[in-house]
């Protein structure tokens, strides 16, 4: 019987999914570095350009190399389609828009990536759609939220930086209630550990630059869903404002690609541990993570996740304790990625959340001694020692 894709395990995905091999027989995915292509006839270009013969036509509308990621990262999602992106915030901007339309309002989780919440509170107004900020992982300030013409509702989880958990499949029940579409940002969640589409979401937005590349190299984002959904809300926008994902760059996130579960456990193997030993220092006021019973939405997490997190948060207890731990650090990096296979420290409040007014970030809780942890790939006691030399010093 021939191998149906959809029965595989997640690793045979990764390595397996869209590939697409030309004649010549390639054992790696090959790089079709080209803007458009030949027709053999005036017909056949006729044909191409409307649609009746199957084929490529501009690399703005799709490339061989791009589908082959686009098809790999849509079996791991198990989503019918996907549409990759040159970057999160473009798959972000294009899953978002895409959906309304003046007149419309969006609810939002208030704990966002920082420009995400600049597309939903400066750039959407622009356009007549209004958003709603609320308390993500409280369901009844969601509901209260909804408005006649409410169309989306958009969230993340884990949440940035504090990890906080909202209930996509609670948020989904009150989106079909109401008739409104449901976006996940899912780049903390990762695909190897939750799945927004099971649980009802509509599309699930993945910014690629994290851990499918894992290794600090490219941009890169993804947008998945319903076939006929992302044709229907997505397709003439993606081509016609050009958010594509170069060819060279979607070979390099194939390649992320094939060792995204190994890489992904392994650094949620490490982070947990970490956690623990974080938690029980006495410098540490708070730590924050998915996996640890003490998470303040543990019974979320259990439920929809299946794993932890590559990312933790500690509470050092003032900017000056934070800045001296950061300044410590030997191995772990002072960096704003996260995902990666180098492990890295940032200061929220003084960097990727520092476009937000003080009074906006303490109302998710980002107290100025927060520190927000990526989890890396290198060895777990080398990781101890460092974090250990730090909190001594802070
Ligand atoms: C990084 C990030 C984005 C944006 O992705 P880029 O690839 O940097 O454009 C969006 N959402 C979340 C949660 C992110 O961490």
């Amino acid at each position: 019987m021939a191998e149906d894709p959809n029965d595989w395990e997640t690793a045979t995905r990764l390595i397996r999914g869209g590939m697409a091999r030309s004649p010549l027989g390639e054992t790696a995915e090959p790089i079709y570095l080209t803007q458009s292509f030949v027709y053999d006839t005036a017909e056949s270009a006729d044909a191409r350009f409307s649609g009746t013969e199957p084929g490529f036509v501009y690399a703005r509308f799709g490339n061989p190399t791009v589908k082959m990621f686009e098809d790999r990262l849509a079996l791991l999602e198990g989503a019918q389609a996907c549409k990759a992106t040159a970057s999160g915030m473009a798959a972000v901007h294009l899953a978002i828009t895409g959906l309304v339309g003046a007149g419309d309002h969006i609810i939002s989780g208030k704990a966002l990536f920082g420009s995400c919440r600049w597309l939903l509170n400066a750039w959407a107004p622009r356009f007549g759609v209004e958003t709603t900020l609320v308390d993500g992982p409280d369901l009844a300030a969601w509901r209260n939220a909804v408005r006649p013409n409410t169309r989306l509702l958009f969230l993340e989880t884990p949440a940035n930086p504090l990890l906080e958990i909202c209930d996509i499949a609670g948020i989904c029940q009150i989106a079909r209630e109401i008739g409104a579409r449901v976006v996940v940002d899912n780049v903390f969640g990762t695909p190897i550990f939750q799945s927004p589409l099971k649980l009802g979401a509509d599309v699930v937005v993945y910014s690629a630059t994290k851990h499918i590349d894992g290794q600090g190299r490219v941009l890169g984002g993804a947008i998945l869903g319903d076939a006929t959904l992302l044709e229907e809300a997505y397709k003439d926008m993606a081509r016609h404002t050009g958010p594509s994902l170069s060819p060279f760059n979607a070979w390099v996130l194939l390649k992320g690609l094939e060792t995204l579960d190994l890489r992904v456990r392994r650094q949620t193997d490490t982070a947990a541990a970490l956690a623990d030993q974080l938690a029980a220092h006495p410098k540490v006021r708070a730590c924050r993570y998915p996996g640890r019973p003490d998470h303040p939405q543990s019974d979320i997490a259990a439920r929809q996740m299946s794993g932890g997190s590559t990312l933790i948060a500690i509470d050092l207890g003032s900017r000056d304790a934070a800045f001296r731990f950061l300044n410590a650090l030997e191995l772990v990096d002072i960096s704003n990625n996260l995902g990666d296979s180098k492990s890295m420290a940032t200061h929220p409040s003084t960097t990727t959340h520092r476009s937000m007014t003080e009074e906006q970030r303490l109302e998710i809780g980002l107290t100025p001694g927060w520190v927000r942890l990526s989890v890396g790939l290198e060895g777990p006691r080398d990781l101890a020692r460092d974090l250990q030399r730090a909190l001594d010093a802070a």
